[in-house]
């Protein structure tokens, strides 16, 4: 028997706010942990991603089917909210297991990963969502159904993503303090120019505007 999933939490409902399917209601399942960076403070800064705003540390082991249960009571008296599988990196768990069990309870699942490790077989309801990170020894090994390219962090992964017959998302990085001043407005603006460049899309992270999770 495979070991159980470490679980940072489940949320919802909420909307997911970013990527392909931005401003969709959804439920949340956070794995932790995470080989871009370890989530302390102090290593942030020099970490692949000094840009993250996400606490994946710690959490809880949780077998397949007891996910399946918090996710259940979080959509309860609901119909229609999709799944977002993120961390953390989440392909250093997820597995067909999960996503079997996962896949039928849900009209669309997004798993999105960093870009170093290989995704599991999927159906065709359950996409990856690639934010590519540079993470030193660990190449991008992803094949993707989209790529949401964080600008202008990850701008040296857009030429790749551009090649691929997967679609383009840019995303501004926004500072700790949420989507607003100089540096933010410097970050859309590049992703506007870009996007008007190579028919690329925009992904706001909507959930901040909305003010929800
Ligand atoms: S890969 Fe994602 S979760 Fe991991 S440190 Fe980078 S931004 Fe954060």
């Amino acid at each position: 028997m495979r070991p159980a999933y470490q679980v940072k939490t489940c949320f919802g409902p909420t909307i997911q706010g970013e990527g392909p399917r931005q401003g969709a209601p959804c439920v949340f399942l956070r794995l932790a942990g995470c080989n871009a960076w370890d989530g302390r403070s102090e290593t942030r800064a020099e970490s692949a991603c000094p840009y993250c705003d996400t606490d994946f540390r710690g959490g809880e082991p949780l077998d397949a089917a007891a996910i399946l249960q918090r996710l259940r009571e979080l959509c309860q008296g609901r119909s229609g909210l999709g799944l977002v599988i993120s961390g953390g990196e989440p392909l250093l768990q997820v597995d067909e297991e999960l996503i079997a069990l996962l896949a039928p309870h849900f009209p669309w699942i997004d798993i999105e990963t960093n870009g170093t490790r290989p995704a599991p077989p999927r159906p065709p309801q359950v996409q990856v969502v690639c934010s590519p990170k540079a993470v030193p020894g660990q190449p991008l090994v992803v094949v993707p159904d989209a790529w949401k390219i964080l600008i202008p962090a990850q701008e040296q992964f857009l030429a790749q993503a551009l090649e691929s017959p997967a679609p383009v998302w840019l995303q501004p990085v926004c500072p700790d303090h949420g989507p607003s001043g100089p540096a933010y407005a410097a970050n859309l603006a590049r992703c506007l120019d870009l996007a008007y460049r190579h028919g690329c899309r925009i992904s706001i992270q909507a959930h901040k505007y909305l003010g929800v999770e």
